[in-house]
């Protein structure tokens, strides 16, 4: 499998970073630490293999157990976040998250928009969950962090990256497709939709709490335009 690979240097973070980012955090933990709590499950009893329902991928992801939403952030944070689409700078984000959207469901993620055509790039290491159509998300990408514990998933893709298979080992900045406007998204507008969830105890990588990753860029991506 040929990969594009884009690896930047790790964000610098600074003091003066710090102090501008701060009250953003802040207000991020409180909404994390809001959030369900998950209990934990020790390492050592982790399920390595997680059952999916009927239709849904059954990719063997280790994992070292569920974390609550602040512990996600604190990973993520730790880890540090790619913005996934080529050429996209974090200026030119705007936050969706709390979106209303159609029948009355709230968006919990972030619409970052781009020409049709510009790639869609891993945002973290990890390995690919799913590679399949919903009729919401159109082509999508299901893919999770090394240890299991995050979800991140990409939909409205014009085009999967050819050789792309649920299981595959990823790296950061690797290309999964193309930026689109499958599913239901608007047709003039494209789009990647970009969902950030913790792995729920009950191994539905689907349906996790979503993580706003837009402070989460912001952060990570002080240093840069
Ligand atoms: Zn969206």
């Amino acid at each position: 499998m040929t990969w594009l690979q884009l690896r930047p240097s790790p964000p610098r973070v600074t003091i003066a970073m710090c102090r501008r980012v701060l009250p953003l955090m802040l207000a991020l933990l409180s909404t994390a630490c809001a959030r369900r709590v998950l209990s934990t499950t020790p390492a050592a009893t982790a399920p390595v293999a997680r059952a999916a329902t009927s239709g849904a991928a059954r990719v063997s992801v280790p994992t070292l157990g569920p974390m609550s939403g602040s512990e996600t952030v604190n990973y993520i944070l730790g880890r540090g976040l790619l913005l996934p689409v080529a050429g996209v700078v974090v200026s030119q984000l705007r936050d969706t998250f709390d979106e209303g959207r159609d029948v009355g469901r709230v968006h919990r993620a972030l619409d970052i928009l781009a020409p049709r055509g510009t790639p869609v790039l891993a945002a973290d290491d990890g390995r690919v969950l799913r590679v399949r159509p919903n009729a919401l998300g159109g082509n999508t990408v299901y893919a999770t962090d090394p240890s299991g514990r995050v979800v991140y998933y990409y939909a409205h893709l014009d085009a999967y990256q050819p050789g792309l298979a649920e299981g595959a080992t990823i790296a950061r900045g690797d290309v999964l497709g193309t930026v689109g406007t499958t599913g239901n998204a608007p047709k003039d507008t494209p789009h990647l939709h970009f969902q950030v969830m913790s792995m729920p105890a009950d191994g539905k990588y689907w349906d996790g709490d979503a993580i706003n990753p837009y402070p989460l860029f912001l952060l990570l991506h002080a240093a840069r335009p």
